[in-house]
């Protein structure tokens, strides 16, 4: 990568400046993270050894809230990433009107290295260096890619550890059993799924016509893709990093998700029961999966998946981030002047964290929802936003992502200017 991963976020926030009227001092606060973390995590590995992991915590922007956001372990974790992902976490709870500022977090590590004692002993140790730049009222971290609720509870237990009391509010993402909240583990898949079904009627499409390619088969990936699947919609390719599969009439993707669960693969299968028999299918490789002749996208994987080198051979026609940042801003450019439509991931991929945020307030509340009452929250939200972000696009003719990031300016610059601005000091 030769730019920078934050100084590629930046410029989606100077396109949106062009659109809105925002405070000299709002803009001034959103060039800087409010503070960075570095911590040096020690973990007694298996063989006795002593190793010290990277791990990081930036908190962007706390201006309307607590801040939020995700833990990641990678080996490609950096600072840049994680202050990056903050910037993009400020915008996306803005956005959908949360009251929360940005976080992020990550460690640099392989968890596939780790065994499943070492990584608890990890994740452990990362929140003991960690423990005093987070709290309930200060900021929150949820998971992220490679991480799951069974981490968030080891994490929620060390908490709880360290300060001497329960804090279920500290941490969400949890599992069941240690106060999380139903419908976490499906909500981002869910968000992504409500923003589809608002937005391709806009474009007078019928479900069972519009072909899907779904790139990456983890967290995110499977929920959109069965969802998609059971709502009508012909899904026919997925991949994980291994590579990717496509079939020309559709996927059955409940027996996918049956087959890599039991076996880690991709094929195209059909499941009974557990018997499951294999299809015909093709192999793809993760480039091909992305320029597939397909009507929609979903990269749900990593990001800067689509580039300037492969932005001109995309033919789906609509795209919808999932993961964060899957799109670079010089790839963006070149699929508007293909008239592909984007849907950007501060609004798209914004079902985790509302979710994580409806588990702080039952948490907080002690007042626990049913699944159907937290799914039919998020749809509200989500339906709510999209709409809102769609008829900005509309009226200032500009982008979704540039509307997505105009809304939660507004929001956001607003907060900021009710602290005092240099107008207030100098009249
Ligand atoms: P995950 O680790 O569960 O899944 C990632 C999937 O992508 C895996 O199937 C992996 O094999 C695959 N993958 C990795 N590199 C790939 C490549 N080059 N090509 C194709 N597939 C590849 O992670 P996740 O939680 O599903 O997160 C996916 C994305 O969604 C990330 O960008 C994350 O930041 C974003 N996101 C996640 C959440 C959440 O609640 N988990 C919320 C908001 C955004």
């Amino acid at each position: 990568m030769t730019e920078s991963l934050f100084a590629e976020a930046s410029q989606r926030l100077d396109a949106a400046l062009h659109h809105i009227s925002i405070s000299e001092d709002a803009i001034e606060r959103l060039k800087f993270p409010k503070s960075s973390l570095q911590v040096s995590i020690p973990v007694r590995m298996d063989n006795g050894s002593l190793q010290v992991f990277q791990g990081y915590r930036v908190r962007y922007d706390d201006t309307r809230g607590p801040t939020k956001g995700g833990i990641r372990y990678h080996p490609s974790v950096t600072l840049d990433e994680v202050k990056s992902l903050a910037f993009w976490m400020t915008f996306k709870c803005a956005a959908l009107d949360l009251p929360f500022g940005g976080a992020k977090g990550g460690i640099t590590i392989d968890p596939k290295q780790l065994s499943k004692l070492e990584l608890e002993r990890l994740s452990r140790s990362y929140i003991n260096e960690i423990a005093d730049f987070i709290g309930p009222d200060v900021d929150i971290p949820a998971p992220d890619v490679q991480t799951n609720s069974m981490i968030m509870g080891w994490m929620a237990d060390r908490y709880n550890t360290i300060h001497r009391k329960i804090v279920p509010a500290a941490i969400t993402g949890k599992p069941l059993t240690m106060v999380g909240s139903l419908g976490r583990d499906t909500a981002t898949g869910m968000g992504t799924f409500f923003a589809i079904e608002t937005l391709m009627p806009k474009f007078q499409t019928v479900r069972e016509n519009t072909t899907v390619a779904v790139q990456g088969f983890g967290n995110v990936g499977v929920v959109i893709a069965d969802l998609l699947w059971q709502a009508g919609y012909r899904v026919v390719a997925v991949s994980d990093s291994q590579g990717g599969i496509y079939a020309k009439g559709g996927l059955d993707i409940p027996s996918v998700k049956q087959f890599k669960h039991s076996t880690r693969n991709l094929k195209a299968a059909y499941c009974e029961g557990t018997v499951c028999n294999i299809l015909e299918y093709e192999t793809i490789t993760n480039e091909e999966l992305l320029t597939l002749d397909v009507d929609i996208l979903v990269p749900a994987a990593m990001e800067n998946q689509i580039t300037e080198k492969n932005a001109n051979a995309v033919r789906a026609k609509y795209i919808f981030e999932a993961a964060n940042g899957p799109i670079t801003a010089a790839a963006d450019a070149i699929l508007e002047a293909n008239g592909i439509h984007v849907f950007p991931d501060i609004l798209i991929n914004a079902g985790g964290v509302t979710v994580s945020y409806f588990e702080w307030v039952q948490n907080r509340s002690g007042l626990y929802w049913t699944v159907e009452e937290v799914n039919d929250r998020l749809k509200q939200k989500m339906v709510k936003e999209t709409e809102r972000i769609w008829e900005i696009a509309q009226q200032k003719s500009i982008s979704m992502r540039t509307a997505a990031y105009v809304h939660a300016l507004d929001r956001i610059g607003e907060a900021i200017d009710a602290k005092g601005t240099r107008d207030f000091y100098t009249s």
